[in-house]
């Protein structure tokens, strides 16, 4: 490609000073390349395009490059996609220097990839652990070939146990998704997935309820009458099983969709819900910097050719007010279902105290049971958790 890189500066570069909330110390990087496109798939991704791998990598590099001064020391990297271990193992190689030049991961930070099943081998997963990678997020989303089947997913159960056996031993941390509420799906799949999952001993769990995205082969399906969603009362119940057992395995809920051993929480995900900034770079990438949220274009094509034009990516950015960016504070951190809002913390970030931004509404879930409030802290009930939509939404 044509766009002259501006390498990076021989000395660290000292990122503007500013709290986390203003000035990033996280950076995601997404790889869109995937095997195949999953039905119910709604990210950034996208199948059959392997060979315009090595042009992203020259296109990623080169957005790096014209938007930061020099290196940014971060305390937390995310690789997810898209399938970032779609890529070659030369490619990973590249990837990892490319991140390894410009992040400055400080000692004892996270550095994830997410991986599939079916697309890690040994060469890969030895690059990985070679750069300093030391988290594996793990896309199992169920161990029963029916679900996978409509969920449209092209890996096998057995994969995954050959996935985990190149992780455990090189990496020290890693999690698995599950996602329940598969259409036709019934309890007790749900807990075979959930015994599966445990199986293995992971010590971080990200477990979703399906959500049908407008346009996704699924949500066709769905609309078409081709698939059946689960019932509201058996999916409250299969989310019921998932804290449950999980809880009861000693992996503790702390945010609506993901549970944790104390201590192995996603550092890179608590950065989200709590607001902070974070640098976010490649296709369809969103960032939040010095207040402003940017999205960079999800169409694949595009993004290239405005790179190698020297141009930014280009997308819709937004900058909330400041009420309007403690309102979406509040509605974030009330995802943390074992920190809750602490009212000190929200008012050192925001400015505002949480009952000048939404006191009537926590009074009201309060007294409904949605909403626990012992005056320091406010955070989800167990019912609450049932019903986080209708007590998020109302905070923005
Ligand atoms: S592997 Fe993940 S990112 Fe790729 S298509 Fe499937 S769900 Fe989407």
């Amino acid at each position: 490609m044509g766009t002259a890189l501006r390498p990076p500066s021989s000395a660290i570069a000292t990122a503007p000073s500013g709290p986390p909330w203003i000035w990033p110390r996280a950076a995601y990087i997404h790889i869109p390349f995937c095997a195949h496109k999953c039905g119910y798939c709604d990210f950034a991704s996208l199948a059959g395009a392997d060979d315009q791998a090595d042009r992203y990598l020259d296109a990623l590099e080169a957005e790096i490059a014209m938007s930061l001064d020099g290196p940014q020391p971060v305390d937390t990297i995310f690789v997810g996609g898209g399938t970032p271990t779609r890529l070659e193992a030369r490619q990973l190689e590249r990837l990892v220097a490319i991140l390894g030049r410009w992040f400055l991961l400080t000692p004892g930070g996270e550095w994830t990839f997410e991986a599939n099943p079916g697309t890690l081998d040994e060469e890969k997963a030895d690059v990985l652990a070679r750069a300093g990678v030391n988290r594996i997020s793990l896309g199992a989303q169920s161990f029963q070939p029916d679900l996978l089947r409509v969920l449209e997913r092209n890996h096998g159960p057995d994969e995954v146990a050959r996935a985990l056996a190149l992780v455990k031993p090189r990496f020290p941390r890693w999690s698995l998704d599950l996602i329940f509420g598969v259409p036709g799906s019934t309890l007790e799949q749900c807990e075979r997935d959930i015994a599966g999952a445990l199986e293995f001993g992971p010590s971080h769990l990200s477990c979703y309820g399906l959500v049908y995205e407008k346009g996704t082969s699924l949500w066709k399906q769905w609309q078409a009458g081709q698939v059946v969603a689960v019932e509201e009362d058996v999916e409250r119940a299969m989310y019921e099983l998932v804290i449950d057992r999980l809880a009861a395995a000693g992996l503790g809920m702390y945010e609506i969709s993901n549970y944790a051993r104390p201590g192995d929480e996603s550092r890179h995900n608590l950065v989200y819900w709590a607001n902070d900034a974070y640098f976010g770079f490649g296709l369809g990438a969103a960032r939040y910097v010095e207040g402003t949220r940017s999205v960079n274009t999800r169409d694949l094509p595009a993004y290239l050719r405005r790179i190698e034009a020297g141009q930014p990516p280009g997308g819709p950015s937004e900058t909330l007010d400041a009420p309007g960016r403690a309102r979406e504070t509040a509605m974030l951190m009330l995802r943390r279902t074992i920190l809750g809002i602490d009212r000190a913390d929200y008012l050192s970030r925001t400015g505002y105290s949480l009952d000048e931004i939404g006191g009537e509404a926590v009074t009201r879930f309060a007294r409904e049971g949605l909403l626990e409030d012992d005056g320091r802290r406010v955070r989800l009930t167990r019912e609450g958790r049932f019903l986080a939509d209708r007590v998020l939404c109302e905070f923005v």
